[in-house]
C-alpha cells in the first residue's frame, strides 16, 4: 500500500463555537473537505504554498 503523506499540522480554528467544525485559519477550508490533503487547500493558501515548496525541492 502506498504511503501518503498526510497534512494536519495547519493553523486550525473553530467555524462555530459551540460546533466541534474546523476549518483551515489560512484559507478557511473546513478541515473536513481539507481532508488531510494539501491540494484540498485552496491554491492562494499560505500553507499549502509553503508545503509544495517543501516538497517539491528535488
Ligand atoms: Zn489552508
Amino acid at each position: 500500500m502506498p504511503k501518503q503523506p498526510f497534512f494536519i499540522d495547519y493553523p486550525q480554528e473553530k467555524i462555530h463555537p459551540d460546533k466541534n467544525d474546523y476549518q483551515c485559519s489560512i484559507c478557511k477550508i473546513s478541515s473536513l473537505k481539507i481532508n488531510g490533503l494539501l491540494e484540498n487547500h485552496d491554491k492562494n493558501c499560505s500553507y499549502r504554498i509553503n508545503q509544495e515548496k517543501l516538497h517539491t525541492q528535488n
